[in-house]
Formats: C-alpha cells, structure tokens, sequence
C-alpha cells in the first residue's frame, strides 16, 4: 500500500465493508478474514483524552491518551505528543510500530 505523507492506512472487509485498523485478526464486525488495504485521510476528531499520571514502568509521566475518530467511522487510541488535547481538537494520527500517536493537528479545530 502506498501511503500519501498524511495518510492512515486501514483494512476494508470483502464481507461486510467494514473499515477498522490493520490486525492479524479477524474483521471485527462479521469475523470474516478477507480484506483490502484501504487510505484515508490521517486527520481526525478527539472523542475523549486521559492523562496517566502514574503510568507503567518504561512510559514517560504524564502519559497522555486520545481516542480520534477518523474517516469511515474508524476510531484510533493514539499517543497524545503534546498537550491533553480537548474534545473536538482535530488530531493527526500516524502509525507507530504497534502503537499509534497523534498530535494536533494545525487545520485547526472541526468548522461545524
Ligand atoms: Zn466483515
């Protein structure tokens, strides 16, 4: 899959046309195993954010969560790098390894 600099990459499930996030497990709706790589666009909307302030050991203090809502309804628990972001702050989200990070995004916040 060829990713755009600020695109996320997710499945789409040949079955049901359910978008969710790369796995090696089954689609998440219906349990089928058939799927195609899927882009969209890596900007989304913070549902809520959390702050750990104690967090495991090997993760820095505060650790900061966001749950983002990206295209197709898909929702990301990234990294907060930066400030707790507020609900509603567009986030950009990327891929890291197994993890998932997100920073605000300079769009600025939703227009609606
Ligand atoms: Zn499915």
């Amino acid at each position: 899959m060829n990713l755009r600099p600020h695109d996320l990459g997710l499945s789409r499930c040949s079955a049901c046309q359910a978008a969710f996030l790369p796995s090696d497990g089954p689609c998440p709706r219906c349990g089928g195993w058939s799927r195609a790589s899927l882009s969209v666009p890596s900007t989304g909307t913070v549902l809520a954010s959390t702050e750990v302030v104690y967090p495991a050991t090997g993760w820095e203090s505060p650790h900061r969560l966001a749950l983002v809502e990206v295209s197709e309804g898909v929702r990301v628990l990234a990294i907060v790098e930066g400030n707790l972001p507020s609900r509603g702050s567009r986030m950009d989200v990327r891929a890291d390894g197994a993890t998932y990070r997100a920073r605000i995004s300079p769009e600025g916040p939703r227009q609606d």
